[in-house]
């Protein structure tokens, strides 16, 4: 879709901070973050709705999901890390992956300051390092 931000990264005209990518699904860091280490899971179809996609790839985007929240345990040691699938920002189906740190709530709100690119790329290599 020409003007969704998620197929612009996903097509490499839009620069991110990616921690995996396969055929189906691809991983960046959340350029907005609430939350340090926090993450999107993301299929690579422009699907509006998670509950739209085809079974396979939405068992796939969960599979994934799981690994990238078990690499972010070990990467960012927060307290537990949670989900939040919501999407009315982009209209592509984005899971979000939250590191929460002791003391911390789950908010669906996005980060009021964009992070620097280099600290976010230096994240998604410990977190990449982190995957199983
Ligand atoms: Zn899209």
């Amino acid at each position: 879709m020409a003007d969704c931000v998620f197929c612009k990264i996903r097509d490499n005209e839009i620069d991110a901070a990616k921690v995996y990518e396969d055929e189906d699904v691809m991983v960046m860091m959340d350029a907005f973050p609430v939350y340090k280490g926090q993450t999107l899971v993301i299929p690579k179809s422009h699907v509006d709705y998670i509950f739209d996609l085809d079974d396979g790839l939405y068992q796939k985007t969960w599979g994934v999901t799981k690994r990238i929240a078990k690499a972010t345990d070990k990467a960012v040691k927060p307290r537990r890390t949670c989900i939040i699938v919501e999407g009315f920002g982009v209209p592509h189906v984005h899971i979000r992956v939250n590191p929460l740190q002791q003391g911390q709530y789950l908010t669906a709100q996005i980060g009021s300051e964009k992070a620097d690119v280099n600290e976010l790329k230096k994240l998604a290599e410990k977190i990449r390092g982190e995957l199983e």
